[in-house]
């Protein structure tokens, strides 16, 4: 009796050890194929990103301060090898990886202005691009301001830069690299634009746009190899964003509706919500209204309008259409596209 129950838990230990072993092993084979597959799946997205015969750009952020299921404010444009991200709002760092997008690649980023829509994850890009490896210096551009900004967020982030160089080491987190300059310019209040970055042939020039009483406000335009991109940045109709985007091949612009927003304000007024109602009066004053839009970018023979920061943000087609749709295809004739997060655009160069 006693030889038999011996034998029986001899078969149990033998039997849990053979089923613990083989489950050992798929998971061993199981977290081998998904570094793979990620590793392959990232390494081919930078390949056809950082591809030197295309820019493409890619809508990373589409959002607003106004509730939404967007991430806010940002696009990246990768053009001639570069990473060059146009401002970084809530919720970009993440979205870029889960778009695998190359964040150690980025160069430049380029802020327009300093509402927290436009840089509230700036400290995360700055980080996130080091702690997955960027090994060479990250500026980031903007007015008057900007280096306020980054140097709150560098002050803010010294512990994490300092435990991390500490725990793995100069040669995997090397603190050489941690952090960000900054580029602090003046907008020519002529309208006039100033180029702000050059590398490579690829040129960026800021210009002023009317976001009053945020001031300072940029635009920002794109050059390379004859073709242009506009960023409109956050501004009220205006004679330098036509300007500035005459012949553009893509105009990257915001655009509010405005009657839609008119009717939201008198909606809280018959709430009785004077503090949301007076919000939505307020905001009407420094956006561009969707039929101005399609006016300016008729005007200014813009090839392809592109519209982020929609507010309200709407989805849907007979929504999108009879708000942001049907009034800028009655003033313009070029192509138009209605971005959502994760747009992309490809450009070939010739
Ligand atoms: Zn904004
Ligand atoms: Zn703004």
């Amino acid at each position: 009796m006693k030889s038999n129950q011996t034998k029986s838990l001899y078969f149990k230990i033998l039997f849990l050890s053979v089923c613990s072993l083989t489950l050992s092993c798929s998971w061993d084979r199981f977290v081998l194929s998904r570094v793979n597959e990620s590793t392959t799946v990232k390494v081919k997205a930078a390949k056809e990103l950082l591809d030197k015969d295309k820019i493409t750009i890619v809508l990373t952020g589409t959002g607003s301060p106004l509730p939404s299921e967007s991430i806010q404010n940002s696009t990246a444009i990768f053009v001639n090898g570069q990473f060059l991200l146009f401002d970084a709002g809530d919720g970009v760092a993440m979205a870029m990886e889960k778009l695998h997008l190359p964040v150690s690649e980025i160069g430049a980023v380029f802020i327009t202005h300093f509402h927290s829509d436009h840089f509230a994850d700036l400290g995360e890009v700055i980080d996130r691009s080091w702690l997955l490896g960027r090994q060479k210096p990250l500026t980031v551009h903007g007015p008057k301001g900007i280096s306020d900004l980054v140097n709150g967020f560098l002050k803010s982030y010294q512990l994490e830069y300092h435990y991390r160089t500490k725990h793995h080491g100069e040669a995997v987190m090397p603190s050489q690299w941690k952090g960000a300059k900054t580029n602090e310019f003046s907008p020519k209040s002529d309208g006039s634009s100033k180029i702000i970055y050059e590398k490579d042939g690829v040129v960026v020039h800021g210009f002023f746009v009317n976001h009053e009483p945020v001031e300072p406000a940029v635009g920002y335009r794109v050059e390379y190899k004859g073709k242009s991109i506009v960023i409109s940045g956050d501004t009220a109709n205006s004679e330098f964003l036509k300007k500035q985007s005459f012949g553009a091949d893509y105009l990257i612009s915001e655009v509010m509706n405005k009657s839609m927003i008119a009717k939201v304000e008198k909606a809280y007024e018959s709430i009785e919500n004077p503090r949301l109602a007076k919000i939505m009066k307020d905001i009407q004053l420094y956006h561009i209204d969707a039929t101005e839009l399609g006016n300016l970018a008729e005007a200014a023979k813009v090839k392809t309008l592109v519209l982020t920061h929609m507010i309200p943000f709407v989805k849907g087609y007979v929504q999108t259409k009879a708000i942001y749709k049907d009034p800028i295809q009655k003033v313009f004739h070029g192509e138009l596209i209605i971005a959502h997060d994760g747009k992309r655009i490809e450009i070939p160069l010739p």
